[in-house]
């Protein structure tokens, strides 16, 4: 039996806004499972609807075998949850935020210590400081303890690097690796496309539908096309230019590269492209082949191609 099983689940606000549309996943127990996309996407509307904070419209949902309607306050007693938004008590020590969270669910800190060990050690020199006077990065530490203390067997995780420095994101990820020793299943949400590779499976989001579900290594290995990225001086000008390519393919900008998906033959559209770069006067070097990233397969799976 998976620990979600999610069935055609549709959730609007109004009749305007379509949050999830027929969205159907299941997570297996000890799986790390990513919910990835953009903002808009519906992310925190599903965490909110599994958590059992808001209803759905329509769908068969259950969370570790139990009914997100008829069983919520059980489901509730099961689960960790670290919502979106800073949730803790800014006017209670770090410690005291522990403490509390510990008590509510009838837990003693001293009881799973273990689970938390190693990222509270990280807090322990600011046990005394004002949970709202913490670094980004510690707060998202503090608040993963507090959703950890009761020993959840299912853990949510809405967006929890967001906002948060590149080295404190990469930490996280580390300790998410513990917590998957410890057979607690974790689904986590992430606008951040490359930490969608450290998860066992990952749905991609937009507009409240999914693009695509698989191992990253599989999403990877069904990219459609080959990729080429190129390096220019001025990218805008280039992308501007672009836009008069007349090729079977899709092109964006990758931080200060260019990114080209060719959808033909790359023996006859790559000097064709080449050609093109040169009549125009483009300065450019390191043209070559590279293997696609997830944030290239989104892109791949969600752009208007420019088919001929
Ligand atoms: P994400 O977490 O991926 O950014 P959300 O679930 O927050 O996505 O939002 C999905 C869509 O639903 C967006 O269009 C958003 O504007 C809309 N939305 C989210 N919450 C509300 C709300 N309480 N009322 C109206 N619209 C909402």
């Amino acid at each position: 039996m998976p620990a979600i099983h999610i069935q055609n689940l549709n959730k609007s606000y109004s009749h305007k806004i379509s949050a999830l549309k027929n969205v159907s996943f299941d997570v297996a127990e000890g799986e790390v499972f990513g919910v990835v996309g953009p903002d808009g996407a519906g992310k925190s509307t599903l965490f909110n609807i599994l958590t059992t904070l808001i209803l759905p419209d329509s769908g068969e949902i259950s969370v570790l075998h139990k009914d997100i309607i008829k069983d919520y306050l059980e489901i509730r007693k099961s689960i960790g949850y670290l919502p979106g938004t800073f949730s803790l008590y800014p006017d209670l020590t770090v410690e005291e935020n522990l403490i509390f969270f510990a008590t509510m669910y009838k837990s003693r800190i001293k009881d799973n210590m273990s689970l938390i060990r190693p990222i509270w050690q990280q807090l322990l020199p600011f046990k005394n400081r004002y949970a709202g006077k913490l670094s980004g990065g510690m707060k998202q530490k503090l608040a993963l303890c507090c959703a950890l203390i009761h020993k959840p067997s299912l853990l949510f995780l809405d967006e929890p690097t967001t906002g948060v420095d590149p080295v404190s994101r990469k930490e996280f990820w580390e300790i998410l690796g513990s917590i998957k020793q410890q057979n607690i299943t974790v689904i986590v949400s992430t606008p951040y496309m490359d930490e969608a590779t450290l998860c066992d499976r990952i749905a991609l989001f937009k507009d409240g539908s999914i693009v695509t579900m698989d191992t990253p290594q599989q999403i990877i290995q069904n990219f459609a096309g080959t990729l080429y990225t190129l390096r220019t001086s001025n990218i805008f000008n280039l992308l501007n230019i672009m836009k008069h390519f007349s090729c079977n393919c899709t092109f964006y900008p990758y931080g200060e590269n260019l990114h080209i998906i060719f959808y033909e033959n790359t023996s006859t559209a790559l000097p064709q492209f080449e050609n093109f770069l040169k009549e125009n006067h483009q300065s450019y070097d390191h043209l070559t082949q590279i293997t696609p990233t997830i944030e290239d397969c989104f892109i791949e799976l969600t752009s208007q191609k420019i088919a001929l």
